[in-house]
């Protein structure tokens, strides 16, 4: 017997699944243009799919991953096909700050910092680490995200820390993607009134209307993996 650990089995993605994430990329793409936004950074949302679909996406074009649960994301970034991967991950979900130490590291953006403990421990565990600030522009609960009025110190304290704040991040109401137009536009006012660059808004049903307001990330899980 060899006291050598045999290699992790690597997960090959399908290139029939590769070919139709491309074209399905290619049309979110597409989409993003037609409503105005040429340098918008698309995030391919792989939460709930398993790692070989986030390396047949990687395949397939995307650039830029995003997940939502720490244990998710922890378990897919330790996949032999998406360690050394050439992509940039976000972290998009709620989060907890007994997560925070396990992540940093790991992630490129953190877009959903809402609240004093979590930006304290980011910059703690993560120093540096680039940082958006989510806010809760439409007021629905159990999305995460701060008070609009919370914004403004919040940042201020996220930068205190040491933290690179590029932006403010935000989620869509649930509904019509028009009802999101108001949001959208606040999100995109804060930014710029806080000086900041990035507005990252826009998934499946109202990147449209995100694209239209000013969004500069969009975050797309379904229209490009299929339903969870
Ligand atoms: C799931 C999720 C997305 C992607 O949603 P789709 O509707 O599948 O495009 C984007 N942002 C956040 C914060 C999410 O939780």
């Amino acid at each position: 017997m060899s006291d050598v650990d045999p290699p992790l089995s690597r997960v090959e993605p399908d290139p029939a699944v590769v070919e139709e994430l491309a074209e399905r990329l290619t049309a979110i793409k597409e989409r993003i243009v037609a409503a105005g936004g040429a340098d918008v950074t698309l995030v391919t949302v792989t939460k709930a799919h398993p790692a070989v679909a986030a390396v047949a996406a990687i395949a397939a074009g995307a650039t830029d991953l995003g997940e939502n649960y720490a244990q998710e994301f922890l378990a897919k970034r330790a996949e032999p096909g998406l360690a050394g991967a050439d992509a940039r991950w976000h972290f998009i979900g709620q989060l907890q700050s007994n997560k925070v130490r396990k992540l940093a590291g790991h992630v490129d953006l953190w877009h959903s910092l809402d609240r004093p403990s979590v930006i304290d421990e980011v910059a703690k565990r993560a120093p540096g680490a680039a940082v958006l600030i989510q806010v809760d522009v439409a007021g629905e609960p159990g999305k995460g995200g701060c008070a609009v009025g919370d914004t403004e110190p919040l940042v201020g304290r996220a930068i205190d820390a040491g933290l690179d704040v590029r932006g403010l991040m935000t989620v869509g109401p649930n509904g019509p993607a028009e009802l999101a137009r108001p949001v959208f536009s606040c999100l995109a006012t804060m930014v710029a009134e806080l000086g900041l660059s990035e507005c990252s808004m826009g998934m499946t049903n109202d990147l449209e209307v995100a694209v239209g307001e000013g969004a500069t990330i969009v975050r797309v899980g379904t229209a490009i993996m299929g339903s969870r």
